[in-house]
């Protein structure tokens, strides 16, 4: 199955909301695994309804990431990939297209249930596969397992819904272990180290089924912390992107630093990138950018890139143990 099948991508609707708004000129966001597909969407686009489209060549990793400066330049701007955060209440121009998956999950529930040691079940997944947990209830019922889907905070626009800055959907399921339906392992690691229960991940692109082990990410941790307990300069990383703007911790951790004689700057940029940073001397970084960056980017930056947590740790204001994945909760 290609993408373009496996994927709803909702021209029909597109094409609807341009003719309902009126609207001229129309942008187009892509996360960075979709757009190979937007010239082909582009012209569909503009062939039936004669509108100009832009496309957002930005990079793009999550609804917290919207081109604002593109959002100037158009009279609507539709979002594929994610589904809308609270923070982008602020502009009724973004339609966010969930591009949701039309892959089948029963067989790898299926695969799964055989698997699952618990009684209950918290089921999580991303917004792709939101549509299809209710097939999953009904599979693991068959097996004799009570499912708990459960609302996340305002960041989260659906039940069982994660991210991978917000599990809150995943903390309020009062469950034995939990059920990962999807391919990533960023968001199952994430939930199994918040919860420390057990989380089995069901990709349903492969029909395989994984355990979630955060054992290794959790030594590359210890190793960055590690490095960073002789720093005396830090530089607190703050990104300007609507979703992902924490400044007001930035601050704290600043005065943190301070009042343990630490030296901390705030550094504000757009898109934070081991390249943006290698022009600061600072002894570590500490990120309040997006969770994922000092994660997934482990040994790409000149000076260990710690998360707020982490940095807690290094100054003695939480203990080794309290080490979780950073998360931006809403309310
Ligand atoms: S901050 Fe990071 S993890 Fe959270 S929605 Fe944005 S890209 Fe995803």
């Amino acid at each position: 199955m290609s993408d373009g099948e496996a994927f709803d991508f909702r021209i029909d609707y597109i094409i609807s909301v341009i003719e309902d708004t009126d609207a001229k000129v129309v942008g187009l966001q892509f996360p960075e695994g979709f757009k190979r597909r937007s010239p082909g969407i582009a012209s569909r686009i503009e062939d039936e309804t004669g509108v100009t489209v832009f496309i957002s060549g930005n990079p793009c990793f999550g609804a917290c990431d919207l081109d604002v400066a593109l959002l100037n330049d158009v009279d609507i701007l539709f979002h594929f990939g994610h589904a809308h955060l609270d923070d982008n209440k602020i502009s009724q121009k973004v339609y966010f297209i969930e591009t949701r998956s039309a892959v089948d999950v029963n067989d790898v529930v299926e695969l799964a249930a055989s698997k699952l040691e618990g009684r209950r079940i918290g089921l999580i997944t991303t917004v792709q596969h939101v549509h299809k947990l209710d097939d999953a209830v009904k599979v693991l019922e068959q097996h004799g397992k009570q499912c708990v889907i459960c609302p996340g905070d305002s960041k989260i626009a659906y039940p069982g819904q994660v991210l991978g800055c917000n599990f809150s959907a995943a903390r309020n399921a009062d469950c034995d272990e939990y059920l990962f339906i999807g391919s990533g392992q960023f968001h199952p690691l994430g939930v199994s180290l918040a919860m420390k229960k057990r989380v089995l991940i069901a990709d349903p692109f492969v029909n395989e089924l994984r355990e979630a082990d955060y054992s290794k990410v959790l030594r590359q941790r210890s190793a960055v912390i590690a490095k960073s307990l002789d720093a005396e300069v830090f530089g607190i990383v703050v990104s300007s992107k609507p979703g992902q703007e924490r400044m007001e911790l930035a601050m704290e951790l600043k005065r943190m630093a301070k009042a343990h004689g630490k030296d901390a700057h705030i550094l504000t940029m757009d898109l934070v990138t081991p390249d943006q940073l290698l022009q600061f001397k600072v002894d570590a970084f500490v990120n309040t950018a997006c969770p994922r960056l000092a994660i997934d980017e482990v040994g790409r930056f000149h000076a260990p890139m710690l998360t707020p947590l982490e940095f807690e740790i290094v100054l003695g204001e939480r203990e080794w143990e309290d080490l979780y994945f950073d998360e931006i909760t809403g309310e």
